[in-house]
């Protein structure tokens, strides 16, 4: 059963430790990492390899830049 209930922050806060930053704050659904706003989405692709995350810088927010945290 996949942890629906996780937050989002908690899970991004997860994958950003363990890709060994630890120079990040989450506020909100706002992922503040080097300086840079994120904002932070659930992902609802099927490929196997997602995190089930995906990033928007919050200045491109409307530009569909996003990109995926791996
Ligand atoms: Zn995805």
């Amino acid at each position: 059963m996949r942890p629906e209930t996780t937050s989002i922050a908690a899970r991004v806060r997860e994958i950003v430790s363990a890709a060994g930053i630890d120079n990040f704050h989450i506020e909100n659904d706002i992922l503040v990492m080097c300086g840079v706003r994120y904002v932070v989405e659930r992902c609802g692709c099927d490929d196997p390899q997602c995190n089930g995350i995906r990033l928007q810088r919050e200045e491109d927010r409307g530009g569909g830049n996003f990109f995926a945290l791996q």
